[in-house]
């Protein structure tokens, strides 16, 4: 976290001055790092909003598919439920509750770097243990692990294809002394897919390393100690090019360059990379499906129409959620979701549909 009064716009400012472009991975990380640490960006008085805070159901959908595979699994002891940026808890306190109510009680580890989040999960899940790097995971006993919007705020390297070849998309000051994205100095035409190299002018190609890195060290984990994993993001499941990064704030876009640690900064989840990087494990790879289609297999009507006949007052609100949830219109289709597991564990449930294939530009 930055010491307090030090502004992150004048850090990153000196930074390059002194030691030159920074890349747009390495503005992302700083810009989103100020930035979570400084508080709660959740709900509708904050900046966004994502689909636990939409609907408890959501959270609830999430335990019990990982109840339903711990109970197929022979109920295996000594599990932990991790979860990737947990947010304000609310996923996880309603997956949590759920799993309770089948008699699964794993212990509970989230991965988060915010101090200010960290408080408020801890409110809400009193026995969450923390950490901040994935070495830190438990090395006995099976994961079940969920992350919902933590991809998408990984840092993403941005690739742009230039008449003189393809180049970093690094940043400057301008002459004004704003933040500006231009092309570095050297070739990158390595870090681009064949499939791609020829594509025009100005086109622009991401990689998220870090997301990489993460997907390779849980499977390697689940490969070693049993468990399953279940990402959920907005994002892509063709490669593709296209600039997906942007900045939001109280519920409206901002331009990514301006004000950074102010606005949250995220770039669409490339499922086809995440798939990618773990296809020559042993692990059991489900979907990615639409989250729309996944949580109606999941028996999302069910619960929802249960929930609205218990709470009359509440009823129209309840099934508002759920067509926002569910819907293409609104998040159904945009969000995938991708599960894997260990090879001799059950095939997880909601992965029945042939896997979506959608490009970077739809
Ligand atoms: N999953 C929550 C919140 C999504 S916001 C929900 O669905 O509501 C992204 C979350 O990831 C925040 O909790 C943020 O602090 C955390 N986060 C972002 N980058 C991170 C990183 N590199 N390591 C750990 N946590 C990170």
């Amino acid at each position: 976290m930055l010491p307090e009064g030090v502004n992150l716009s004048a850090l990153l400012a000196k930074r390059i001055e002194q030691a030159g472009p920074i890349s747009v991975a390495h503005y992302m990380e700083a810009a989103n790092r100020a930035y979570y640490a400084k508080g709660d960006p959740l709900g509708a008085g904050g900046d966004f909003i994502t689909s636990p805070e939409i609907s408890q159901v959501f959270g609830e959908l999430i335990g019990l598919w990982l109840t339903d595979i711990w109970i197929r699994a022979g109920r295996p002891e000594n599990c932990t439920y991790v979860e990737l940026g947990p947010g304000r808890g609310t996923l996880a306190a309603d997956a949590l509750r759920s799993m309770e109510q089948h008699g699964f009680r794993p212990q509970v580890l989230f991965i988060e770097t915010s101090p200010a989040l960290r408080a408020i999960q801890a409110g809400k899940v009193p026995q969450a243990q923390f950490a901040d790097v994935f070495d830190q995971l438990p090395t006995s006993g099976p994961l079940l692990v969920v992350g919902n919007e933590f991809f998408d705020a990984l840092p993403v390297h941005q690739y742009i294809a230039t008449h003189a070849g393809w180049r970093e998309r690094v940043v400057v000051r301008d002459r004004g002394g704003k933040f500006m994205a231009t092309p570095g100095l050297q070739s990158m035409d390595a870090m681009v897919p064949e499939e791609f190299r020829n594509a025009p002018s100005h086109s622009i190609y991401e990689a998220c390393p870090k997301a990489i890195e993460v997907m390779q060290a849980l499977a390697k984990q689940i490969e070693a100690q049993g468990g399953a994993v279940l990402v959920i993001d907005y994002g892509y499941t063709m490669p593709g090019i296209g600039d997906t990064l942007q900045a939001v704030r109280a519920h409206e876009y901002a331009n990514p360059f301006e004000n950074p640690g102010q606005n949250d900064l995220t770039a669409h989840v490339d499922f086809a990379a995440l798939v990618g990087s773990i296809a020559a494990t042993e692990i059991t790879i489900s979907g990615p499906v639409e989250q729309g289609e996944w949580l109606k297999l999941l028996g999302i009507d069910y619960r929802i129409n249960a929930l609205a006949a218990g709470n009359p007052d509440r009823s129209e609100e309840i099934l508002a959620a759920r067509d926002r949830l569910v819907e293409s219109s609104a998040m159904g289709s945009l969000f995938k979701v991708l599960g894997f597991s260990h090879p001799h564990w059950p095939k997880p449930e909601g992965f029945d549909r042939i896997p979506v294939m959608s490009a970077a530009s739809d």
